[in-house]
């Protein structure tokens, strides 16, 4: 649709309006790979999983050649199956540091940015309409046409509510703790850089068990959701696939509540340990410990918010 509006409508507009203006077609900021972010992992790889460090290569590749920061372009990344890390990398305005960014002069967001002032029409999707609402990135505009209106309500659900998948939690358990193939993820990263130190063994134990007790809890909450909709709605029987938005008053999400409610109990385990982890790393760091390792406590902050909002927010 925005396409064909910008490569067919708009050079048709352009060759019969007698004064010439600039047009500009352009993506939501998620679209866009934030360079500090990308940065860190690019630098210290050891602070992802093994999947998503060989999802990372794929981003390197691209990152030299690319002039549009744009991850639609890089066909080689499957961005389904690598959600988790693109959100860590990709630009983001609660994470954005604006002028203060060593890479400020290089972002492609701020780039886009400038595209905007200089445009007299600007083509965008609904979802980015709708994610754009603080104006981040289309500023101040003076006529709004909103094309196929009528999907705007459903566009505006996906843009402003929240959506939980098995993939997700996964991607993000295995970034803090996996065991397969190697040990790896955030926790091996701190332990190899305390050279497996005695001292920090049982904490360090603690939170990788919890995270694993977390990530079977995840796999069995999502097959008994599966299960449960499919007993409600027989799927497997439907020609077509069939959506169904969470809603607390719903037959299978009532019937499945107990189950998230377990959930939210492993994930907070798992962040109470991680917690306990990074207190005793900052004890550490004060110590002089952490002098040239460019990691911060930052990390397991992060995925414990992520995880806990997530899941408090919707159950
Ligand atoms: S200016 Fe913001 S979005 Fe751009 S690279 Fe820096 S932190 Fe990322």
């Amino acid at each position: 649709m925005q396409e064909q509006l910008f490569f067919s409508d708009i050079p048709t507009l352009y060759r019969s309006l007698p004064f010439k203006f600039k047009a500009l077609l352009i993506k939501g900021k998620g679209n866009y790979i934030c360079l500090r972010r990308a940065d860190r992992f690019l630098k210290n790889p050891g602070l992802l999983s093994v999947r998503e460090r060989e999802a990372l290569l794929y981003i390197a590749v691209w990152l030299a050649k690319t002039k549009s920061g744009d991850i639609s372009e890089n066909t080689s990344f499957l961005l389904s199956q690598n959600f988790y890390l693109w959100e860590k990398i990709r630009a983001d305005g609660h994470t954005c540091i604006g002028r203060k960014c060593p890479f400020f002069g290089e972002c492609f967001v701020y780039k886009v940015r400038n595209k905007v002032k200089q445009a007299q029409i600007v083509v965008v999707n609904h979802a980015l309409l709708l994610s754009d609402l603080d104006g981040s990135i289309l500023g101040d505009y003076d006529y709004l046409i909103v094309d196929e209106a009528h999907n705007l309500e459903k566009v505006a659900a996906d843009a402003l509510g929240g959506e939980l998948t098995q993939w997700r939690f996964r991607s993000a358990f295995d970034a803090i703790f996996s065991e397969m193939p190697l040990p790896s993820g955030t926790l091996v990263f701190l332990m190899t850089a305390l050279n497996d130190d005695e001292k920090y063994k049982s904490l360090y134990q603690k939170a990788a068990q919890s995270v694993i007790a977390a990530r079977a809890f995840c796999d069995t909450f999502f097959m008994e959701l599966a299960q449960q909709l499919e007993n409600f709605y027989h799927w497997k029987e439907q020609e077509y696939s069939v959506k169904k938005r969470y809603d607390s008053t719903n037959p299978v999400f009532q019937k499945i509540e107990p189950l998230g409610l377990e959930f939210v109990k492993y994930i907070k385990h798992a962040t109470e340990e991680l917690k306990r982890f990074r207190k005793n790393l900052n004890i550490i760091r004060l110590g002089g410990i952490w002098k040239g390792i460019r990691i911060t406590d930052e990390d397991i902050g992060e995925m414990r918010k992520e995880l806990l909002t997530r899941l408090e927010e919707k159950w």
